[in-house]
């Protein structure tokens, strides 16, 4: 299958899915992820009218940036060490993985320094998995008040990542939760917090992420095919 056509299946998968949930399609945001892929097959997908792009390394992604055109929206979706934060700062639209005040801290200042508001989201480890990042679904409400104190940064949302499984229904459960979480942090009327975005589904479950609330679903492999690491 060629880029095109898994677009258009990805596309179809989510407007049926939204029906399914009785949302409307624009209630969600496709991010293509494309790690580990080359610039030439990132600008095809822009070229199929995709304009966010989702990546997990910030080397790579600087590399990316300055060969692509220039209204890429560029979302962070990696685990994000505070000595690299200042590569990214006011070259990403929405950075989804803060798990910590340290790393939250971090993108303040740096903010500062550049004079701009960064949009973050908070990692939710939904599932509890050791393997995984992300604040625990007891911690997160500690440290959202707690980031909510920082002059510099919106959180605009959840993310998280389900457990890998061949039975994407074994996600909904998380999915549900966080969606509730993010239910209990609204009402707690914080500033700088909204909970406007919740990013959650892959290409493995997307469609159910959208059944149960997700606004960003990061698709790679449904869009660009396998990942081959060297
Ligand atoms: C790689 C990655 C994805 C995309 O995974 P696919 O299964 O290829 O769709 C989504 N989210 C995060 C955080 C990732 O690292």
């Amino acid at each position: 299958m060629d880029i095109k056509s898994n677009l258009a299946e990805v596309e179809n998968k989510i407007v049926n899915a939204c029906k399914k949930a009785g949302r409307d399609r624009s209630e969600v945001r496709l991010i293509a992820v494309s790690k580990t892929k080359p610039v030439e097959v990132l600008q095809e997908v822009y070229d199929e009218n995709i304009r966010y792009f989702g990546e997990n390394k910030v080397q790579e992604l600087s590399d990316k940036i300055p060969k692509l055109p220039s209204d890429i929206k560029w979302h962070f979706i990696g685990h994000l060490q505070r000595n690299k934060v200042k590569y990214i700062i006011g070259k990403v639209d929405l950075i989804h993985s803060v798990d910590s005040l340290r790393l939250a801290k971090q993108i303040d200042d740096d903010s500062k320094k550049n004079n701009l508001i960064s949009n973050i989201l908070i990692q939710v480890n939904v599932s509890n998995e050791s393997t995984k990042f992300g604040t625990s679904n007891e911690e997160v409400f500690d440290l959202i008040k707690a980031v909510s104190e920082l002059e510099n940064i919106r959180v605009k949302g959840l993310m998280t990542i389900a457990p890998a499984t061949n039975n994407p229904e074994e996600c909904r459960v998380y999915f549900k939760k966080i969606k509730e979480l993010s239910t209990e942090i609204e009402k707690l009327n914080l500033k700088n917090v909204e909970m406007k975005e919740l990013s959650m589904g892959m290409t493995g479950d997307y469609e159910i992420a959208i059944e149960e609330g997700a606004t960003l679903v990061r698709v790679g492999t449904g869009i660009f095919g396998e990942r081959v690491y060297s």
